[in-house]
């Protein structure tokens, strides 16, 4: 793992968590012991485990988001919040919307901020579509930014 400070333009959305019904295993007596496919019984009362469904709320993840088609053309840096954060995997010299890594430094001017805002919305249109389109109504913001995201990889 090593820490990547990334400059440029990225997605962020902002969307209701996803419910999941999952279902555990549970001792009626004791609900705090839970088994498996290989502990069907409680270890304190000897009954048999039931199955209880629960819901779980899942920040939305981008693998989970797309399909083989589009899965390479963005990356999710790991990074704490709510939001979902996602940049560009795909680097285009002529339509750049990223800092190029191999710069010491660089200023950042505001032609800069709007040409890659830009350019990233054109290099990713589509697969932003299909994000759109799968978290559906539950999408609250969805907004192209530019700044700086550190993160280890
Ligand atoms: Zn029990």
């Amino acid at each position: 793992m090593s820490e990547q400070v990334f400059c440029g333009a990225y997605l962020e959305i902002e969307a209701e968590k996803q419910t999941i019904v999952k279902e555990t295993l549970v001792c009626s007596d004791h609900p705090e012991e839970s088994g498996d496919e290989k502990n069907k019984f409680c270890p304190y009362c000897g009954k048999m485990f039931v199955p209880v469904k629960f819901e779980e709320k899942v920040k939305d993840a981008l693998i989970s988001l797309l399909d083989t088609e589009f899965e390479d053309e963005l990356c999710e840096p790991e990074i704490e919040g709510d939001n979902l954060v996602l940049i560009g995997n795909k680097y285009d010299a002529k339509f750049p919307d990223c800092s190029l890594f191999d710069l010491d430094y660089f200023e950042v001017t505001e032609a800069m901020i709007k040409l890659f805002k830009i350019n990233f919305a054109k290099n990713y249109e589509q697969v932003i579509k299909v994000l759109e389109a799968r978290i559906g109504n539950r999408l609250k913001s969805m907004t192209i930014k530019f700044g700086v995201i550190i993160y280890f990889s």
